[in-house]
Parts: structure tokens; sequence; C-alpha cells
């Protein structure tokens, strides 16, 4: 089956150029999904300088740069699908999201993980060039679970699940892939989201969390499993995990930002049917940058 790793990104945890393409063959990945990250460095916590490449090239403050992205798909062009998305926040990023599409080729638009909320105008305005350009854009949504005042370097993104349904309305005709931690733990109707990022392992889900909600209401939400977030959420109780990704089927993507195989030894353990699977592995992907 071909499988498509719907979210990662270059130079990221220890992993240069080759390292992630052994990686890659090793979980027989065919493609991945290879997004910016371009986020000022001091909007992000005092660790993250450490897991990425930015500041090492040229002067441009960002986490990860869209120019390594290129990089990488000029000497594998066949294995990496391009992201790019640029700060909302600049008056100029919907130009710029239209340069990255029309030089390079770039199809998502993402990683959007920016210190703003996304229904805000500037963002609205990006979302809605990313949906005429036929991108999806891949969304980071993390509460302010680390800001105190004795550590002001915390990091929240996005907003909360008002700003997801807000956006969703503004822009019908863009679709958005909910990713991280806050989206994520809203899977489940429970307080859990107060006491940090990452439910316990075993926390059965609470039916009418705002993930299904939100996707039952709006065709243009999608999911990105990615990450200890995306596969916690699922593996906390499969009983549940198995129902929501046979009812949302055609919109859920296989992904990682990271480099190990947790969602595949997961999603392999459902028995799934094979139709199901080729639909997560690879199809939904496929579908999503079909017309960008
Ligand atoms: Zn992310």
């Amino acid at each position: 089956m071909k499988i498509i790793d719907a979210h990662n990104h270059p130079d990221w945890h220890g992993y240069d150029f080759q390292k992630i393409v052994e990686n890659m063959e090793k979980y027989h990945i065919d493609q991945s999904w290879l997004m910016s990250w371009e986020s000022p460095l001091k909007e992000c916590c005092e660790g993250t300088a450490g897991l990425v490449c930015g500041s090492l090239f040229g002067k441009r403050d960002v986490a990860i740069p869209f120019e390594r992205c290129v990089a990488y798909a000029e000497r594998a062009p066949e294995k990496f699908i391009l992201g790019f998305c640029p700060d909302p926040r600049d008056p100029q990023a919907a130009n710029y999201l239209k340069a990255a599409h029309d030089i390079y080729g770039a199809k998502v638009c993402g990683e959007c993980k920016f210190r703003t909320t996304y229904d805000s105008p500037d963002c609205t305005r990006l979302f809605r060039k990313a949906g005429e350009l036929g991108m999806p854009v891949t969304l980071h949504f993390d509460y302010d679970w680390q800001t105190t005042i004795e550590k002001p370097w915390g990091e929240w993104w996005g907003g909360d699940m008002q700003n997801l349904e807000h956006l969703l309305q503004l822009c019908p005709d863009t679709n958005f892939l909910g990713h991280a931690p806050a989206f994520w733990i809203n899977i489940s109707k429970d307080d859990l989201w107060k006491q940090g990022p990452y439910p316990p392992e075993k926390a059965k889900v609470v039916e009418g969390g705002a993930v299904p909600t939100l996707l039952r209401k709006y065709p243009n939400l999608y999911c990105d499993i990615s990450a200890g977030s995306g596969c916690r959420a699922l593996r906390r109780d499969p009983e549940f995990a198995k129902q929501f990704i046979l009812e949302f089927q055609d919109r859920i993507l296989y992904a990682r930002d990271y480099f190990d195989n947790i969602h595949q030894e997961f999603l392999n353990s459902l028995e799934l049917p094979t139709e199901v699977l080729e639909k997560l592995y690879h199809k939904n992907a496929e579908k999503l940058i079909h017309d960008s």
C-alpha cells in the first residue's frame, strides 16, 4: 500500500536529508509533506531552538525556513510535497503564499503554527488565498498551558475550538487540517484539557467533543493524526477510535511530525477494512492536494 506522511519537517529533531530518507524507507513511506514553520524563534519556547534549523541559515529569524523544504525537494522531488505557511501577521502573507505556489510548486499551506488566533482578519485573508490556490491548510493548536509570569516564553498557537469554528465559517472554500494538542484533546467532551496537553493513556472518550462535532458540521475540516497528540487521542480509547475513523474515513490523514512508527502500529492494530486504510494512508492526502 502506498503511504504518505502528511506532516513532517526538514532538519527537525536531529534528522537531516539523508536520515529522513532512510527513515522513510524503513517505515515504507513513499512521500512526505515537508512543511515550513516560519514562527520567529523569539516566540518559541527555549528548547525549540535546538530542534530546528532556524538561525543557521542567513539572517531570517524563523524556526524552519521554507528554503530548507525546497532544498530537500530539489534533491528528491518524487519524495516530498512542499508545504509553506508565511507568518499570517505579515500583511503580504497571501502574496508570499502565491509566490511559493507559483515558483516552487508548494501544494500545502503549512505548517500554520503562529502566536495568533487563526480567525483574525489577517489569517482569514491568507487562508482564503490558500483556498483559491487549492492548497489545504495545516493548523497547529496549543492552549496557553505553559506560560507563567516566571516563564513567559511558553508557547500558545492558534486559539481554541471556537476560533476554529469561526474560521471554518469564514473560509468555506478552504480545506483545513486540525492538528496538535489543543485540537486532539477536544476529541472528547471532558475537562482534561484544563490539566495539560496530553490526556492520560487510557482516558475513555466522552461523546460530544468539539472535534467530532465540527467534523459533522463542516465538510472543509480534516484531521492530521500526527505526533503524540493525534496518536494519544486515538489510542486512549481504541473502541471509540475505530468508530471515529470509520465515520470520518474520508477526512483523516496519516501523518507523523516526527520519525517514529507509533501511528502505523496503532492503525494497523485496529483491523480496519483495507479500503479505509487506503484512504488514511494516501488517498485522502492525494485528494486534498489534487487541485493545488
Ligand atoms: Zn505542529
